[in-house]
């Protein structure tokens, strides 16, 4: 499937090749088939099958496993200004066919043509912003109470990083994890999720045509269960990269004890956006669409749990649901929608139990909440809004990844914090305000990684440290300078002259 890179080639080719050659692994350096495949499809469209792909083995994945071990210590000592070239390559690729890469990533994940193509935007950005980073590795340099002893602190690779992946960023996710990894010396396994291949697989045969050695990095596709238990089973990987639910994440920090693997894991989350009584109407209402709605509701940073106090309640809600009848649901790759499908039928069941749910819990449901019925069968879903929520619901203490939302009442700034913070997850909050004293305060009274004033929860710049608190985050933080914490290792060294 080289030809995918080809700029020259035609796009009807381009989604033609991915749809007729199975998708292969990048296993001990080779394009490598398996007994196994699966297909992926379109959720806007079930009845368009993207791709086929092959997933791997167990064998195999121990086979890579061991090939990235030994070309790690190679890599480990390549110079900076090779590290930089293969990271600008990459980025270069993916900005070359942008558009190509947006409409797989839109059919793939169902997110809309526009958003999917600003993915692959961000995505090529990580890899430039690391090139970077690949010659700003620091170390430092200490005085020692000993006379004649100099001390160095060295920054060195960790080793091999497992680099497992969901389906909500399929190229975004595994960009922002690899491009460290690489930059810093390391190799990498990537395993994507089986929802989602082909994007993956796209940037696994982009990091293959540059002048990476063989091994640096591979790419198995397949169950999770078997990816990731081989994985973090192995003492071959010193490090795993995870990126999915809180259940998945605890499974697999439970199973890498065993070989004391370092762990990252970015989980689930329940944001919050308070609007008090002093708000910018306006402002407030766009930001509680976008943190609610944007990509279905399907981000880690999405809020769904919207706290207002009396001034302005019920102001609130009639500009809401105002705004919320002109969001259009529909197919991915229509321009003119503003939301996509669910990315499958469990998600959008999962959506109607959870209104199901509501209504039983005591919420009242003013806005949406049903399956919306199209001729391509896709799983669309009608944004929803429950208005009289109580913090203690399973409707308000929950993950849904979709898009409904709940208005809760707090009587006071003190109160919606207080709702704000009720909950296992700590990973985005906001407040709208024109109070700069409560702006202030809010930024120290919420128990979460990332503080929005007067912006969505959700919409995070790359260059800057990403993650959460309590249930949503494990270990250090993701993207930036800060990202060097996880993917390098401290060495310190002491000299006597
Ligand atoms: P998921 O079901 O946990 O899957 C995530 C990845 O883990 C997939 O590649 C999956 O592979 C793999 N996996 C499944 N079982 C495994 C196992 N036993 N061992 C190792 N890996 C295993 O999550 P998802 O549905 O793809 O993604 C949605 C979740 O991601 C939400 O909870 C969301 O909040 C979270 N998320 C968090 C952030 C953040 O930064 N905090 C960002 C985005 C998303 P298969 O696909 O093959 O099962």
């Amino acid at each position: 499937m080289k030809n995918l890179l080809e700029n020259d080639m035609l796009k009807s080719t381009f989604m033609e090749s991915l749809k007729t050659n199975t998708m292969k692994n990048l296993i001990c350096g080779e394009w490598t088939t398996s007994e196994e495949t699966a297909e992926n499809i379109n959720p806007s469209d079930p009845s368009d099958i993207l791709s086929t792909f092959y997933k791997a083995s167990l064998s195999q994945v121990n086979d890579t496993i061991d090939f990235a071990h030994e070309a790690q210590k190679q890599w480990s000592q390549s110079p900076m200004t090779l590290r930089e070239e293969v990271l600008n390559d990459i980025a270069k690729k993916l900005l070359d066919n942008k558009e190509y890469y947006g409409e797989v990533l839109a059919r793939e994940a169902g997110k809309p043509i526009k958003e999917a193509t600003d993915e692959v935007v961000k995505s090529a950005e990580f890899f430039s912003y690391f090139a970077a980073e690949a010659s700003r590795n620091k170390g430092a340099f200490m005085d020692s109470p000993r006379n004649n002893v100099d001390i160095e602190i060295i920054n060195e690779p960790v080793g091999v990083i497992g680099v497992i992946t969901p389906w909500n960023y399929p190229l975004a996710i595994p960009a922002w994890k690899i491009a460290p990894a690489l930059a810093y010396g390391n190799s990498v396994i990537l395993k994507p999720s089986s929802l989602t291949p082909a994007i993956a697989y796209i940037l696994a045969e982009i990091i293959d045509s540059t002048n990476l050695p063989k091994g640096v990095f591979s790419y198995v596709s397949g169950s999770g269960g078997i990816v990731g238990n081989a994985l973090s089973d192995s003492k071959k990987v010193q490090a795993i990269t995870f990126t999915g639910s809180v259940a998945v994440g605890k499974e697999l920090a439970l199973r890498s004890m065993s070989s004391m693997t370092k762990l990252q894991l970015e989980m689930g989350s329940k944001n919050s956006l308070i609007v008090l009584d002093d708000a910018n109407l306006d402002l407030a209402v766009e930001a509680a669409i976008k943190g609610a709605y944007n990509a279905n509701g399907q981000k880690c940073t999405s809020c769904s749990k919207l706290i207002v106090t009396p001034g302005i309640y019920d102001k609130f809600i009639e500009a809401f649901t105002a705004k919320m009848e002109t969001l259009v649901v529909g197919n991915a790759l229509d321009k003119s929608s503003a939301i996509g499908p669910c990315i499958d039928q469990k998600q959008l069941d999962s959506n109607l139990a959870y209104i199901k749910l509501g209504i039983e819990e005591g919420a009242t449901l003013v806005c949406g909440g049903e399956a919306i019925e199209s001729e391509t069968g896709g799983y669309f879903f009608r944004p929803a809004l429950f208005v009289d929520g109580k913090s203690q619901m399973r409707l308000n203490q929950e993950e849904i990844f979709g898009a409904i939302a709940c208005v809760i009442r707090a009587e006071n700034y003190e109160e919606a914090v207080e709702i704000l913070n009720d909950t296992q997850f700590g990973l985005s909050g906001g407040i709208i305000t024109e109070s700069l004293s409560m702006a202030m305060r809010f930024k120290h009274d919420a128990i979460v990684g990332n503080i929005m004033i007067n912006l969505a929860t959700a919409g995070m710049d790359n260059h800057v440290p990403f993650g959460g608190r309590k249930n949503s985050s494990y270990g250090s933080r993701e993207k930036s300078y800060a990202a060097s914490d996880f993917y390098t290792t401290t060495k310190t060294a002491y000299i006597k002259y």
